[in-house]
């Protein structure tokens, strides 16, 4: 009888054992399926030449000049050249020397301007194949 009290004492011990774990990895699971959707989209890709890519945070204040499909140390106004800015989660091309400066037109690129813009996450400048989308990170 004192047996069978102890024996049911520890069975009930690795059940509570058991749901605790189960509990934890439960929470551990839906804390990693909730993670993409709540993570912001918070970085910028551009992509420029012939299918390089770049990418900063969107938090981080950044000029980043391309000229001739390269990134350049500064803007000169020679060649294909875009310059993008990118400040406060926001980005968009500051100067390009391209045709119809289209780019230039297609104003902020922010996750709030995204919902409203025709170009949605992106900034296009065709002319001059750089193009910069707004991204979720961890991708
Ligand atoms: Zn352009």
């Amino acid at each position: 009888m004192e047996r069978n009290k102890a024996d049911n004492r520890q069975k009930l011990n690795w059940i509570l054992t058991g749901a605790a774990i189960a509990f934890a990895a439960l929470a551990i699971a839906v804390c990693l399926l909730l993670k993409p959707k709540t993570g912001a989209a918070d970085r910028f890709v551009i992509r420029y030449g012939d299918g390089k890519t770049v990418a900063f945070s969107a938090w981080e204040t950044r000029t980043v000049v391309i000229r001739d499909g390269e990134i350049a140390d500064r803007a000169t106004g020679e060649g294909d050249e875009n310059v993008i800015h990118i400040e406060n989660g926001e980005a968009w091309m500051e100067q390009a020397n391209c045709p119809h400066g289209e780019c230039v037109k297609q104003g902020r690129l922010s996750e709030e301007t995204a919902k409203k813009r025709p170009l949605g996450t992106w900034i296009v400048c065709a002319p001059h194949r750089v193009y910069v989308e707004l991204a979720e990170g961890g991708q």
